[in-house]
Formats: structure tokens, sequence, C-alpha cells
């Protein structure tokens, strides 16, 4: 038996109420908040006498003939009559319930665009009804919708949405900032947008400068920065292990002996995010920290300084890269700065073996292994950690939200049998403009590390017509006679891997060619693991002159007597895309260099946007003025990857042009949640209902 809990009466659910679940309004407040694409102006009647071809009109007429007529294709025609003059109404589908409306001597509405056809003016499919009724006295809103969604319908129940939704203030007295301009309250707003009349300027609401827009903006961005700060508070009630290193901790000299052993010294901005590290980690809340760097400014050592920090403690720490060449390259490298410390970092990878994998499992439930290194593989239910303290995430926005809360969750206890959040580290080589920082990622810490180590060398980037491929051939030419390494980047066809592939031999067949005596190498992302680790290592040592390959290589890869990367149709590839790549050069102290080479396919020239891409690379490597491009060319939504992550993106604030209101509820957002806690709850409540809270890290 099915028993049916009050309130839950079983309820058919109709296409169009299954539609309006689809386009997400469920609430009232959704519906209220669902604007209008355009508007419809139902409001006026105009003489037939008075139109002008391509016209937008609604006439008053007589419908003075009706007539199917048969010919190669079956027709309702029907003459109307508005007493200045005659139209012909067309229809090529029609119903019967068209021919009894439209029967001669009935008075009609119809709505249409007018067209000056072989016989005089008509109009094609207009919309019609019975004549008389008031007209409309706004405009007619015209809704986004999907199919099985009538617009009428829609309206409906928008306009319901927005009569039963609470609309009350929520803004405090005074918040609303002086240069904004006019107070318009929110239920002026919605009702404005939703039905404007018909003599407002309709630019003003197209390009989102109307006082009710700008009311919607600072809605919206307050209800961000207030959800972010919440979470804020909410983290800082979490419990972390406070990590005592140094002289607190049981193995008090660990990174003091790392950085004697280093053979360069930190640069400043290391050591000042370094220290920021340091600082949370001795905090009972749990770091929630970002730490952004170009490609090549060493975030490697200094998570490996924070990793020290924990074990100092005595505690754990875990790291996860996304790729597993990636993190192979941190394991060695760890590996290589920790064991002559006498501490054990564990391997876990998918691609591993039964035994070895089970060993790594042991050596890491039971405590012995103070670090471990691996790819995903680190998140899986099976990994259980003797005392995770500290998780570091490197390429961050590789990851989805999902897979860093995993992390997180792989929690401890401690001695009084309280759950232990592990502190969280993300690493990132694509620097979040400022705007975005404020906004999607406001409840993170940032740092930055904003300087280069001492003695590189600029990297010259060139743009180049594949017509110039010969040349570039000989240049790698050069370089490997002078001992230099070279990367060669084949393009990324992401329909079709084979015909990647095919290139990439082809180029990989044609350089063996070109550099007899050298050894030239093949890595693309079909070949297995260990022929893969194989190609890189013989890069890596020097034995390989020149690599070929897919864009495996295009995270944290570093081979710093590698001096030139060419990339081949670099117009089909992401502008962060291309820094990273650019970035696996110029890490050493040799002059690099890098070719950007384009193909224009079958048009004349490239696109706008590739070639606005390409220009970006070639003026620039700065890689927070790369980001902040990026984001102009794609926009914030591609930037963040929020399509996967599901939450909830901007709809109304644009973090292009509304700084200035970022700037605002940033600043009430605290004030507001100290001051009027009843308003802020509604306020977030209001806007983002049962959803989780705007896009973050
Ligand atoms: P990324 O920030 O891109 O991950 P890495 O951590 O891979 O950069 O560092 C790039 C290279 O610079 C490595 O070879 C690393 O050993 C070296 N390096 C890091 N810090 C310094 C420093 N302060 N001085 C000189 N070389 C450094
Ligand atoms: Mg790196």
């Amino acid at each position: 038996m099915t028993t049916v809990s009050a309130g839950q009466a079983p309820k058919t659910t109709s296409p169009a109420q299954k539609a309006l679940q689809k386009l997400g309004l469920a609430r009232d407040m959704d519906l209220a908040l669902h604007l209008p694409l355009r508007y419809e102006d139902e409001t006026r009647i105009t003489r037939l006498a008075d139109v002008h071809d391509g016209q937008l009109v609604q006439i008053e007429a007589r419908v003075v003939r009706s007539e199917v007529t048969l010919g190669p294709r079956r027709q309702l025609k029907v003459q109307v009559d508005d007493g200045s003059d005659r139209c012909l109404l067309r229809f090529l589908n029609f119903y019967p319930s068209h021919q009894k409306t439209l029967t001669e001597g009935a008075m009609v509405r119809v709505r249409g665009e007018i067209r000056g056809g072989f016989l005089g003016r008509e109009m094609v499919h207009p919309s019609f009804k019975i004549a008389g009724g008031a007209l409309p006295q706004a405009l007619t809103p015209v809704y986004p919708t999907v199919a099985q969604l009538p617009q009428a319908y829609l309206r409906k129940a928008v306009m319901g949405g927005l009569g039963r939704a609470d609309l009350s203030e929520t803004l405090p007295p005074g918040a609303w900032p002086r240069w904004a301009g006019p107070l318009w309250t929110l239920r002026q707003a919605l009702e404005f947008l939703h039905q404007p009349s018909p003599d407002v300027s309709l630019a003003a609401i197209e390009d989102r400068s109307h006082p009710a827009w700008q009311r919607l903006k600072a809605e919206e961005l307050l209800a961000q920065q207030l959800s972010q700060l919440e979470a804020r508070h909410a983290r800082d009630a979490m419990r972390s292990p406070v990590l005592r290193s140094g002289q607190g901790g049981p193995q008090p000299a660990l990174r003091k002996r790392l950085l004697q052993a280093l053979p360069f010294e930190l640069t400043r901005a290391q050591q000042r995010v370094e220290a920021q590290i340091g600082a949370d980690l001795m905090r009972e809340q749990p770091m929630h920290r970002l730490l952004q760097g170009d490609v090549g400014s060493g975030k490697t050592v200094v998570a490996a300084l924070a990793a020290l920090r924990c074990i100092e403690a005595g505690w754990q720490c875990a790291l996860m890269a996304p790729t597993e060449i990636l993190a192979e390259q941190h394991f060695r490298k760890l590996v290589g700065w920790l064991e002559p410390l006498g501490l054990q970092t564990a391997w876990l990878t998918g691609s591993q073996k039964a035994a070895e994998r089970r060993a790594s499992l042991a050596a890491i439930a039971a405590g012995q292994a103070a670090l471990v290194v691996g790819t995903h593989a680190v998140i899986e239910d099976k990994v259980q950690f003797k005392q995770l303290a500290l998780a570091i995430i490197d390429e961050q926005h590789r990851f989805g939200v999902a897979q860093r809360l995993a992390l997180r969750g792989k929690m401890s206890c401690d001695e009084q049998g309280r759950t232990l959040e592990p502190h969280l580290l993300m690493m990132s080589a694509t620097p979040i403009p400022r705007t975005l920082a404020m906004s999607y990622y406001a409840d993170l810490d940032v740092s930055t590390i904003d300087e280069l180590p001492p003695g590189r060398s600029p990297i010259v980037t060139k743009v180049v017509n594949q017509a110039r491929r010969d040349e570039i051939v000989a240049r790698i030419g050069e370089q490997v006679a002078s001992g230099r390494q070279v990367y060669w980047v084949c393009p990324l066809i992401e329909e079709s891997e084979a015909i990647d592939l095919r290139n990439a031999t082809e180029t990989h067949a044609e350089l063996m060619a070109a550099l007899p005596g050298h050894t030239v190498g093949l890595l693309h992302s079909r070949m297995p693991t260990a022929e893969k680790k194989t190609v890189m290592a013989a890069f890596a040592g020097g034995q390989m002159a020149v690599l070929v390959s897919t864009t495996v290589i295009e995270v944290g890869v570093d081979v710093p007597n590698a001096s030139l990367m060419v990339i081949e149709h670099a117009e089909r590839f992401g502008l962060s895309q291309l820094h990273q790549l650019r970035g696996r050069v110029g890490r050493g102290a040799a002059a690099s260099a890098c070719v950007l080479m384009y193909s224009t396919g079958d048009g004349p020239r490239l696109g706008e946007t590739a070639r606005a891409r390409l220009q970006a690379m070639a003026q620039t490597q700065d890689g927070f003025e790369i980001a902040r491009r990026d984001l102009e060319i794609r926009g914030p939504g591609e930037f963040l990857g929020a399509r996967q992550s599901g939450a909830p993106l901007l709809r109304f604030a644009d973090l292009a042009t509304d700084g200035q209101w970022l700037d605002w509820a940033r600043e009430l957002a605290p004030i507001m949640r100290d001051q009027h806690p009843q308003l802020a709850r509604g306020h977030v409540q209001r806007w983002l209902g049962g959803k989780s809270e705007f896009v973050k890290a």
C-alpha cells in the first residue's frame, strides 16, 4: 500500500508544468525573476493606410472574404478591410478553428508583419482574435521558453508568481548608494520589467542601465556576497588540526633542512605566501586558500613546504594532480626532496598494479606515509588516512566541486572524538581576475606569487602562418644543434582523436626525417601509461631532442632545457591553454621562444576571436592580463567551467561592467549580516531559495 503524506496529494503534472520545472521555475520567486527576452507592442491599433512594408503592426479589420485555395498548396486566404485599406491574411497551416474565427463579416484584431505581396499587402501567419476588449496598457512580454510551454501559459504563470512572491524590502534603510540614481523597490522593478508602459525607452532596458535593472543587479550581487559570507562563517565554525610546526612539533627541523638542501633561494613572493599558509595552518579553523601563481613561478616548492609544516606537526598530507604525468612529476620531485629527510611518500594512481596499490594503501592507513601523491585515485573511498591534516590540489580548476569536497571529506578525529576537517590548499596557474575573485570566489583566501624566480629570460612569441612551416623546422634544427630541446604541440580536434593521432604521427615522421642524428619522440593520450612515462623521462633527462605531443603536456611539466615550443594550429586552442603550454618553455636561463603556427583553413583569414587570442599571446606574457582577456573573450560561464559544477551564475549583474555594484555589495554584506541578520537571511533565501550558494571553488 502506498501512503500519501499530508500536503503531498498525488498530482498529475501537465506537459506545461513539466516544462516550467525544466526551466527551473519552481518557486513564485523564480517565476518573478524570469524576465522577458523582448516585448511586443499590442497597446496600439494601426490604420492599414499608415503602415509601411516590413512593419510589425496590430490592426482591427472586418473579414470581407475567406476561402481555402487548392493550388499547388492548400492554403487559407482571408481578405480583411479596416476602412482605410485592405490586406490579405495567408495561412499555409490552419485548423477548422481558424476558419471559424475568420469568417466573413467578423471583426478581428490581427498582429503580424506587413509585406507587400504580389497581389497587394499581406500578412503570413499573423496572430489574431475576435476584436473588442480593452487594449493592454503595457507592452506584452515575450519570455524565454522551451517546447511544450506556450507563451500564454508562461505569462500567466509568471504574473501569478509575481503576484504571490514576497517582495518586501530587504535592503536596510540608507543602503542604496547615492551614485546609483533613484531607488526602485524590488516590486516596482519587477512589475516594470515584466510589463513596461509603451512610452518607455527600450534602450535603457536593453542595455540594463534602467533603474529597474540597477535594482536587480544590486539585489543579486548582494545575495551572492551574503551567501559567500555565510559559507565563510560556516567554515569558521568547523575544526581542523592545529599544525604547530617548527619548535612545537615532533619533527621540528624538516623545513629548515629542505631549504638548506635546495639549489636556490625562495623568491620574496614565495616566502610571503609560504608564511601566509603557515599562519593558516596554525589556526583551528580549516584553511581554504587558493595559491595562484603564473606558470613557472614555483608553486611546487611552496606546496612542499606546506606539506612539511603538516608533517613536522605529526600529521599526513595529500597532494592531488589532474593527470598522471603531472602527478608523477610531483611525486618524483617530492620524493627527491623528502626522502633525504627520512620521510616516506606514497604513490596512488588508477593504473597502478594491485600489489603496489595495496602496499600504498597500507602505508597510508598506518600513517607511515607522511605524504601521499596521486591522481583522482587519492579521493577514492578505499583510501583511508590515519590522520590527514592537509590536502593540496594542483591545477584546481581542472577538478570539479565534488572532487574537491571528496578530498575535504577524508576527515580525521581528534582525541575527544570530534571530527576534524583537513586544511585545503588549492593551486592554480590560471589566475582569477579580480572581479571573479571578489564574487564567485569570495569565500576563498587567495595568495599570489607575483614574481618569477630570477634568471628567467622572457619568451619571444611569434604568430606565424602555417605556410612558413619549413622555416620553423629549420629553426628547430638550429636549436637542437646547440643542445637545446624543443616541444612540438599538435592540434586538438576534439571530435576526432584518430585525426589528432594521425596528425601527430605524421609530424613526428616529418621531424625525424628533417633531424637526422637527433631523437624525436612522440607522446599522445592513447599511449599506454608506461610508454608515456618512458618518453617523458627521456625528454626530461635530455636524451630526446624533440618531443612531438598532443596536449598531454598541457600542465605542469618542467624541463628547464626546453627552449622552443611550436604550437601547430594554435588557432584551435583557448587562450589559457596557450598560456599554459607556452609556460613549458622559458624555465631555464636560455633565451626561449614560442611559435604559434596558424592555418586559416578554407577561409582567407582567421576568425575574429582566434585572432584576438593569438594577438593577446603575442602582446603579453603576464598571466593576469591573459586571464583578463580570456574572461573578456569567453565570458564568466565558460571561464569558471560553471556548467560542470551546476551552481548558478550571475544572471543580472555583469562583472565586466558592474564592478561598482560588486564593491557596494562587498561592503554592505558584513554590515548587514551583523546589524540586520533577519534581513540578510531573508534576502539570501529569496534569491537562492533551495539552491546552493553561487559558484565557488
Ligand atoms: P609552477 O608554479 O608552474 O608549478 P614549478 O613549481 O614547477 O612552477 O617551478 C618551476 C621551476 O622553477 C622548477 O624547476 C623549480 O624548481 C624552479 N624554482 C622554483 N622556485 C625557484 C626559485 N626561488 N629560484 C629558482 N628556481 C626556482
Ligand atoms: Mg605546477
